[in-house]
């Protein structure tokens, strides 16, 4: 194999004059460049080692705007196969009485049947929220909510306030915890000025709590790998980066990426009796092998969908693998809360649809596949999942 490579580009290496000389569409009239450069800004590789630029001004990246021409199957899901939870809501200012309405309808056009609100609300905002669900005939029993844990001030005394207060708001209903953000690592400082770290031992007494209580910890840590590297033409959030400058982490300001996700796998190993569900993937969904690893390594460890449908609809023989293979390990949440989007997930996930449009496009500069995955896979992660580590959500009525 080898030796046919270095005869296959030493015959490249030979032709490229011939080409050059030959004219035609585009050859000589380009700018050779030496074999592993990159072609100069403006031009594009046309043929090998010979950039060339287009006659035409090159439109923006906001501009382009290509047609496909693709025509092949287009199968549209508007509802989900089976009922579904979504573990990582935020309905926000909707747990009001009218907001429950207008949440109510939207989860029916879309058969999401139990909305998890990850919105950390504590204290007096939990138990209004909840009496408001309660109250609520229609949507008593399809919204629970968890709690959030105020890690401001982490110092001596802090553990025993925290505990008392997540004991209280889960007497008062809350089913979990979450959704933990990514400030916690990324920001959150303890009193001395200093980082508080994922794995610091004065939250172990909290940690300890929650498997005490046998609540799923639902944690949302980092952001993606791109958003901690430089932003230049090579980064594929380039677009996002430039849109958004609250996602970029510097790294004279911020921790790594791989600072935070080691003090999280400590955490995850450290609590092997504690639920975790990393939120995004674990934000490996573009690394599935290292998400295997770490699913493999923890099996305390769950793992959640929302915004990564990019990474996953984009290698759709890998990740119909990996659902299958953890299948027991996956729950389906949306993060953000816009009823149009949700159809593209049941897309990915039920059909075999190819090369189709992601609802954002500044996330990702492809096109997405359907994962096709079985009716068995497709129920545990809508909805088995979730229900078998939160026993606080109602646990009959689901299909079988
Ligand atoms: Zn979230």
């Amino acid at each position: 194999m080898r030796s046919t490579l270095v005869v296959a580009s030493l015959l490249s290496v030979v032709s490229m004059p011939l080409v050059a000389q030959r004219g035609g569409r585009g050859g000589g009239r380009g700018t050779p460049i030496q074999q592993g450069e990159s072609c100069p800004p403006g031009t594009t590789e046309i043929r090998p080692r010979n950039c060339m630029a287009p006659e035409n001004a090159p439109p923006s990246i906001l501009d382009y705007r290509p047609k496909s021409t693709l025509v092949t199957a287009v199968h549209l899901k508007p509802k989900a196969k089976y009922p579904a939870i979504d573990f990582h809501g935020h309905p926000q200012g909707l747990l009001t009485p009218e907001g429950l309405v207008t949440l109510g309808n939207a989860l029916d056009s879309l058969n999401v049947r139990m909305m998890i609100s990850a919105d950390n609300m504590s204290g007096d905002r939990l138990k209004t929220a909840l009496a408001n669900i309660k109250a609520n005939d229609k949507m008593k029993d399809r919204v629970r909510v968890l709690a959030g844990i105020d890690f401001r001030n982490v110092g001596p005394g802090w553990a025993q306030k925290a505990i008392a207060q997540l004991d209280a708001d889960v007497a008062a209903g809350a089913v979990g915890v979450g959704e933990i953000s990514k400030s916690f690592g990324l920001s959150i400082k303890k009193p001395d000025g200093s980082r508080l770290k994922i794995d610091d031992p004065e939250l172990d007494p909290l940690w300890d709590e929650c498997a005490r209580l046998g609540i799923p910890v639902f944690i949302h840590t980092a952001d993606p790998q791109e958003f901690f590297e430089p932003i230049d033409y090579t980064n594929e959030r380039w677009l996002e980066l430039s849109l958004f400058g609250d996602r970029r982490y510097p790294q004279d300001r911020f921790p790594s990426f791989e600072t935070l996700m080691t003090e999280r796998d400590n955490l995850f190993r450290k609590h092997k009796n504690v639920t975790f569900v990393a939120a995004h993937m674990g934000w490996h969904a573009n690394n599935l092998a290292r998400l295997g690893k770490m699913l493999d390594e923890m099996p305390n460890v769950n793992t959640e969908v929302g915004a990564v449908l990019y990474d996953i609809g984009r290698q759709p023989r890998a990740a119909h693998d990996f659902f299958v293979k953890y299948q027991d390990r996956i729950l389906f949440g949306k993060d953000s809360f816009q009823p149009e989007e949700y159809p593209y997930y049941w897309r990915v996930f039920e059909t075999q649809d190819e090369y189709f449009d992601y609802y954002r496009n500044y996330h990702a500069f492809w096109k997405l596949y359907g994962i096709d995955l079985p009716d068995t896979v497709l129920k545990k992660v809508y909805f088995a999942n979730a229900l078998k580590i939160t026993k606080g959500i109602p646990q009959t009525g689901w299909p079988r």
